[in-house]
């Protein structure tokens, strides 16, 4: 717990960015410690690891969600897919278009990158109305992939975005 509150501690807010009323976490204020950035990695790994069913890939939201996703795969030594946001993956990709708190966005992933009864984590830095990882876990759904967890560094709780996802979710730190 005392590691979690370091890394809360740590993550710096930038009130009325992008938009008034907003309070944004920028996570990167935690990779420009590497000290840091160790405990957050173990943090990640731990808790990528405390997951009832075990995954067999991990899937990582573009962008923010490359840079824990990556780790942990590599910790776990698993496999890492990526979903991207539109006109970014190469070859066969299938899409999901999904509401944001202002218009839209499209995710892709690729066609081939999940095999069917495949066991998926979903890495993501952020949780806040559950819109993006919604898209996320349709997408593995189509691939025929059982998302088995989603695992976040922060959580906007108010948002209560863990009441659109089905399965478990656990996140770092809480606002
Ligand atoms: P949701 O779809 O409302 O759950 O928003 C989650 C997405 O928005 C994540 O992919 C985050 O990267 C991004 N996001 C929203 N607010 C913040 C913030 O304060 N800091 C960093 N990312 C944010």
């Amino acid at each position: 717990e005392s590691k979690k509150q370091l890394i809360k501690d740590n993550i710096q807010s930038y009130p009325d960015f992008p938009k008034p009323g907003i309070i944004f976490r920028d996570i990167f204020s935690i990779l420009h410690k590497p000290d840091l950035f160790s405990v957050l990695r173990e943090l990640l790994t731990a808790t990528a690891k405390s997951f009832k069913v075990k995954p067999d890939v991990i899937v990582g939201l573009d962008s923010r969600g490359f840079l824990f996703g990556t780790i942990v795969a590599l910790d776990l030594h698993l496999p890492f897919v990526p979903i991207r946001k539109k006109g970014k993956l190469p070859g066969p990709v299938i899409t999901t278009t999904y509401t944001l708190e202002y218009g839209t966005s499209t995710f892709e992933i690729s066609t081939d990158s999940i095999e069917e009864g495949k066991n998926v984590l979903i890495i993501d830095d952020l949780l806040g109305t559950g819109g993006t990882l919604e898209a996320a876990c349709h997408l593995i759904t189509v691939l025929g992939g059982n998302t088995t967890g989603c695992l976040l560094v922060m959580e906007l709780t108010e948002l209560n975005g863990r009441s659109k996802l089905t399965c478990p979710v656990k996140s770092l730190v809480q606002y």
